[in-house]
């Protein structure tokens, strides 16, 4: 228990913090809230990933709204949807325990009411890694947050760089679309072992967490080589496949050296770069990523 435990010491005294379930609520709720507001999306199951999020929107923003929305355009597998972890109530506790002002935890009707017929696509920048291994899943993603920035009116949003492309997709949408709210990409917070902290962790086997941390590994030993001097792209695909394949319980989906400002498959790593990967474990699919150089999109 102790690792799901929720630490209220050393951290600010508890804010009250408001619920709003449907949009009208949520109206109600940031009717005459200070500026700037900071929002922070997420699909519940909250960990100290999502705390850093909400401990940056605290040291910029006046008002948070933090989002627990399980979204089901998101999944292209709905076995997926149905067992994404959730557990509102411990999430709440730790919205109020963070000093949260504001949640928005809405049914899928609410976000998708009757007659709802948009969806937001982003080009290129979706389409290699994550768009091709999940085909619609940045549509989804797209849609619902082009939603949430609609309904909260936020100044900034909070995004982790665990998922790397989706702060992309979500930058390439929100500078297309001229939405006002300005993305804002935060550092992946890992485990001890350098497991990054994902809600899907929880569906991980003993032995399957014990090997997790092999996409860590794998990564490093890409940016060791990189350090050192390596530029072939092909030959830092060989090394993190080298590591995973090390890992008997490891089944790679992917591993990609790309540009970092087109997520292109690179042959040479000449400027910035991300290197990423999605490992399966038993069914649980994991995706990490390190960058290589400093890009505007990682910066
Ligand atoms: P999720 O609830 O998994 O959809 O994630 C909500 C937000 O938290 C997304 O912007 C994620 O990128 C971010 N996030 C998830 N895991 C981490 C992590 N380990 N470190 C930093 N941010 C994270």
């Amino acid at each position: 228990m102790a690792s799901r435990s929720i630490a209220t010491f050393d951290r600010p005294p508890a804010r009250l913090t408001r619920i709003a379930r449907t949009r009208s609520e949520l109206r109600d709720a940031l009717a005459g809230v200070d500026r700037p507001i900071g929002l922070i999306p997420t699909m519940g199951w909250l960990h100290d990933g999502h705390r850093a999020l909400i401990g940056r929107a605290h040291s910029a923003d006046a008002t948070t709204v933090v989002t627990n929305f399980v979204n089901p355009r998101q999944f292209n597998v709905a076995r997926d949807y149905t067992k994404y972890p959730r557990d509102e109530a411990r999430d709440l506790a730790i919205c109020e325990a963070e000093g949260v002002d504001i949640v928005f935890a809405p049914d899928a009707s609410e976000v998708y009411p009757r007659g709802f017929d948009t969806t937001v696509s982003v080009g290129a920048i979706a389409e290699p890694l994550e768009g091709a291994a999940r085909p619609g899943h940045f549509d989804g993603v797209a849609t619902v947050v082009a939603i949430l920035f609609g309904l909260v009116g936020a100044d900034h949003a909070y995004f982790g760089q665990k998922d790397a492309q989706q702060v992309m997709v979500i930058r390439q949408m929100a500078r297309d679309l001229a939405l006002p709210t300005q993305v804002i990409a935060c550092p992946t917070v890992r485990e001890p072992d350098g497991l990054a902290l994902s809600s899907r962790n929880v569906h991980l086997k003993p032995a399957e967490r014990a090997a997790a941390p092999a996409l860590r590994r794998a990564l490093m030993t890409a940016r060791e080589r990189w350090v050192d001097g390596e530029r072939s792209a092909e030959r830092l695909r060989e090394q993190m496949l080298a590591i995973l394949a090390a890992e008997p319980l490891a089944n790679v989906e992917y591993v990609s050296v790309a540009d970092g400002e087109t997520l292109v498959e690179l042959e040479r790593v000449d400027g910035p770069a991300l290197l990423s990967l999605a490992v399966r474990f038993g069914s649980t699919r994991l995706i990490d990523n390190e960058p290589l150089g400093v890009s505007p999109s990682t910066a």
